[in-house]
């Protein structure tokens, strides 16, 4: 018998209709003679709320404290859900996280799964009921709720198709599947119909928010067949799944952006062994995470400039640290800078094409659009540029690699 795991996010069950239409959804995987397991998140807004009331309530609270609140969004989908179905006469039950269990970590409030007792599930699901499970929510070790971190229901939902061995890993969004790149800003973007694991990783950690990278990490790491899809429309979405199954292969598969960096210049350093373990360690102690690093050559052999970015949220902190240690890294002086955007392109095929990269640089040349840092890795090149130029930057490049949906 096939076994579907579906998932619906906050925008799926924004409210009393949406979970009728959600459970219609359900309904048509029972009628064609499945197993279904079905995971949702909270309403829309719900769990930004619940995290208000932790951070009016009091500024130190306990982790533990704020997972019991934050969990509780989803309490009431499973529970609503489970009622619709009913109503059109699908038997059906909701579990909590705690109730099946799904053991996390001790993380609160960012807690990983650990394993998932599939036992009862497997059972009622045998006898021909739907289970309705409670998305970002699991048990921690002495009897603890805890959450997965925001966005963590797709985490539930990729954990619990590999525990099941589910055939399939339906995660259903407010939009068709995943794009070549944000088509709010691309009007000639088109929905891929297949992405590599490693490509949608890529592009979930460059900022393509359509699914928790974690969630991703799990599907490879697991071989999940994972499609994302519309609640709202019966099309096919976009699989992620492996390179195998992907016959002809575009060089890039996808565009992705973060505003979410900022950049900061060391200009002075001495050019010695050292220098770089004290600046990085200095902000690792702090558990500050950095992305983009190039270092200067140094003309003189004695001194020169370091640029790394971090993120929005982060960068203030770095600003102190860095102020704070100044005679301890020495260093002539600190230039920042917020305004700035990283532009990534992702392809696998990029192992096996040479001149990408190029492609990307006289893209952005014609456009006048200067490159302030470049990284690359095997399968992506992010270059950061001024956040002005994000816009410009997305289409050159979705028309310089021949993605344009010519369609529209
Ligand atoms: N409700 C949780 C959140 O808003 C989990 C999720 O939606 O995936 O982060
Ligand atoms: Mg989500």
């Amino acid at each position: 018998m096939t076994c579907i795991v579906q998932k619906f996010g906050g925008t799926s069950v924004a409210d009393v209709e949406h979970i009728k239409n959600v459970a219609r959804r359900v309904k048509e995987e029972v009628d064609r003679g499945n197993q279904v397991a079905v995971i949702v998140s909270a309403m829309t807004g719900v769990t930004n709320e619940l995290v208000k009331y932790c951070r009016e309530m009091s500024h130190f609270h306990d982790a533990r404290e704020y997972d019991v609140v934050v969990s509780t969004g989803e309490q009431v989908t499973i529970g609503l859900l489970t009622m619709a179905l009913h109503d059109i006469e699908i038997s059906a039950r909701s579990w909590t996280g705690w109730q099946i269990p799904i053991m996390t970590d001790g993380a609160h409030s960012k807690a990983r799964i650990e394993n998932i007792n599939i036992k009862k599930l497997k059972k009622c699901m045998a006898d021909g009921q739907v289970a309705v499970i409670a998305g970002f929510q699991g048990l921690a070790p002495n009897n603890r709720i805890a959450t997965l971190g925001r966005g963590g229901s797709d985490t539930s939902a990729v954990s619990l198709a590999a525990a099941l061995k589910a055939d399939r890993c339906d995660i259903y969004t407010d939009v068709d599947g995943v794009y070549t790149t944000d088509p709010s800003i691309v009007p000639t973007a088109r929905k891929l119909d297949k992405i590599t694991y490693e490509e949608m990783l890529e592009m979930a950690s460059l900022g393509a928010k359509v699914l928790q990278t974690r969630s991703v990490e799990m599907a490879m790491k697991h071989n999940v067949r994972l499609q994302v899809r519309s609640s709202f429309s019966n099309e096919s979405g976009t699989f992620v799944c492996s390179e195998e199954e992907i016959m002809e292969k575009e060089v890039i598969s996808g565009i992705a952006y973060s505003r979410d960096e900022a950049k900061l210049t060391l200009v002075g350093v001495k050019d010695s062994p050292g220098v770089s373990a004290t600046i990085f360690g200095l902000l690792a102690d702090e558990n500050i995470n950095v992305d983009m690093i190039v270092q200067d050559v140094s003309e003189n052999g004695e001194i020169t400039n370091m640029t790394f970015t971090v993120t929005k949220a982060d960068f203030g902190r770095t600003i102190n640290i860095l102020k704070d240690n100044h005679d301890k890294i020495g260093y002539i002086n600190l230039i920042t800078d917020e305004n700035v955007v990283k532009v990534s392109v992702v392809g696998v095929g990029m192992r096996s094409h040479c001149g990408v990269a190029l492609t990307m640089f006289q893209a952005l040349a014609e456009k006048g659009i200067n490159i302030q840092v470049i990284s690359t890795s095997e399968i992506k090149i992010s270059v950061l540029i001024s956040e002005e130029y994000t816009e410009l930057a997305l289409r050159a490049l979705h028309t310089a690699y021949n993605m344009d949906d010519k369609k529209t």
